[in-house]
């Protein structure tokens, strides 16, 4: 195992970040990444390579600082724990003192943010000021010994990321550097990253996609990351379109991302020749975009593909587990699917039917589609996904008894999402505790329900929960968000509704609400939609 720093070396002069403050060569971000290492040995007393999985964590910016400090930690032997600039200082004390940092980095306009916490909690703060940013030393020598002191990378804890919180609260999920890598070269292969890559980055960088997908991958090829300080669609577009080199040639987000993106265009972009200008370039400059982190509506992947020319990659992954499950790069992309096993991944469908059976599995693939077995008259029917392979984590970071129940006795990772493999794809049909409804004998994709009725008109966004019902064990729900000065009546809906849908998952309830509360990854948190509406 070779940490992405190592690679780094070879990509000397060639630019790996363009930011706010310019461009930054894989030389800059190495030899900033061994001034701070130093630093941090420091601070902490020890020589460089000797920490022992310390957890640093650090709070930077969308911008090269944060490479550096995520380096440094690795340089120094320690553990990456990435805070987020827009949590409160409740959650980043959480995350600070959930890991047990040793230390706290943070980048200069972050320490009047983060002093207090660090000081509440005892804990040192190494500020990274502004003045490593312009260091050009070289430190040829020192690249040389700092690099090699470790000899094995491959079981070293690497990061603790947090998981989104959607089901309850947030897990520091440790991953090694063998997981990190098995993540980034499963899609470096599958998606055919290369050195003449450019990526425009706009994500948080604090969950797997932002940190592996967006970041790690252009890394670790050689490859250009142009990183936004935070989404803005105006600012996207602009940069999409941009003729000035370096162009971009790739570009990934998260759902609602690309929700915001098609409004903008809608209200910009109407003359004719300005959308054949916009589908042209996209077209001729672009040669990947990339969906993931929650379900991607077939009616968005469809506007996309008709404003772009683009069929949006839909791929599926977790904090636990990197990516697993991606549409193919060459290739039919089959919308509302997640395609196969990315490579490496090996995965399982476990049949309610089957799970106490000696032959527990309906499904079981390695990473290329002709592996994958299925029992006989069981395609098609939903289950469990288990997840094995280089990629899934060690474990939740002081959680040794969630760690034990993830698992399956064989060592099977347990994901909690339901999921079904029909004509030779996978196919999410959303997380087993929020997202699959129990009405009477019938099992309903939340899921499923959301992107039929995100077809309709007036309905611009929807979460479908399932609120406990006496007879029917639960009924469902449709939370929605309707196009300005539109109205919606539950009759109207369910008339509309017939036309397209199963008559057992016709919403039998319908609120409607200013916006669905969704996080910046996106995601909708449904433990709280029904507490909210539906009150125990
Ligand atoms: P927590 O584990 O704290 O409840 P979380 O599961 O949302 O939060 P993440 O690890 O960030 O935290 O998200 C992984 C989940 O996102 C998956 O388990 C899955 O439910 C969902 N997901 C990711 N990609 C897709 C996709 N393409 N389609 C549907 N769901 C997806
Ligand atoms: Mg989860």
């Amino acid at each position: 195992v070779t940490p992405v720093f190592t690679r780094a070396l070879a990509f000397g002069d060639k630019t790996a970040i363009i930011d706010q403050n310019g461009e930054h060569t894989y030389r800059d971000l190495l030899s900033q990444s061994l001034c701070l290492s130093q630093e941090i040995c420091r601070a902490l007393e020890c020589s460089s390579g000797d920490l022992k999985e310390e957890r640093i964590s650090f709070l930077c910016p969308n911008d090269a600082s944060y490479v550096v400090a995520q380096w440094a930690s690795w340089i120094s032997g320690g553990i990456a724990v990435p805070l987020y600039k827009k949590h409160p200082a409740r959650e980043l004390e959480y995350v600070i003192q959930d890991s047990q940092s040793a230390l706290v980095i943070a980048a200069e306009e972050y320490v009047g943010k983060i002093a207090p916490s660090a000081e509440k909690l005892g804990i040192p703060l190494l500020p990274l000021l502004k003045s490593h940013s312009d260091g050009s030393a070289t430190h040829a020598a020192a690249e040389e010994g700092a690099l090699t002191t470790c000899s094995s990378w491959k079981d070293r804890g690497a990061m603790i990321i947090y998981t989104s919180g959607t089901t309850g609260r947030p897990k520091g999920v440790l991953s090694t550097h063998e997981n990190v890598q098995a993540v980034t070269t499963g899609l470096v292969e599958k998606w055919e990253w290369r050195k003449a890559d450019v990526i425009l980055h706009v994500l948080p960088l604090h969950h797997v996609h932002g940190v592996i997908n967006k970041l790690l991958c252009p890394l670790w090829v050689g490859a250009t990351c142009i990183m936004l300080p935070e989404f803005s669609a105006q600012m996207v577009w602009k940069k999409l379109l941009s003729s000035q080199a370096p162009r971009i040639s790739v570009f990934m987000a998260v759902p609602s991302i690309y929700v915001k993106l098609i409004e903008y265009y809608d209200n910009h972009f109407s003359q004719p020749q300005v959308q054949d200008f916009v589908r042209a370039f996209c077209q001729e400059n672009i040669r990947l975009m990339v969906s993931g982190s929650a379900a991607l509506p077939v009616p968005v992947l469809e506007k996309w593909k008709s404003i772009t020319g683009h069929t949006l990659l839909e791929r599926y992954g977790m904090t636990e587990i990197g990516m697993a499950l991606s549409n193919p790069l060459h290739g039919v992309r089959v919308p509302g699917s997640v395609g196969t096993p990315l490579p490496g991944v090996e995965v399982r469908i476990v049949t309610e039917t089957l799970k106490s059976g000696a032959r527990s599995y309906a499904i079981h693939a390695q990473g290329d589609e002709d592996s994958t077995q299925v029992t006989p008259g069981l395609e098609g029917q939903e289950g469990e996904l288990l997840v094995k392979g280089p990629s899934v984590f060690r474990e939740y970071w002081n959680r040794p008894k969630e760690t034990a129940d993830a698992f399956t006795p064989d060592g099977w990772f347990k994901t909690g999402d339901t999921a079904a493999y029909k004509n030779g794809v996978y196919w999410i049909k959303g997380r087993t505790s929020v997202d699959i409804i129990k009405n009477g004998g019938f099992k309903i994709s939340a899921l499923e329900v959301e992107r039929h009725l995100l077809a309709h008109p007036h309905i611009t966004d929807v979460a479908v929960i399932g609120p406990p019902d006496m007879v029917w064990g639960q009924r469902v729900s449709a939370v929605v968000q309707l196009r300005k000065g539109e109205m919606l009546s539950l009759k109207d809906l369910k008339d509309w509704a017939r036309e397209i849908m199963a008559p057992y998952a016709i919403p039998s309830e319908l609120i409607v609400v200013e916006e669905i509360p969704r996080n910046q990854m996106g995601k909708v948190n449904k433990k709280e939609l029904l507490q909210r509406f539906y009150p125990a």
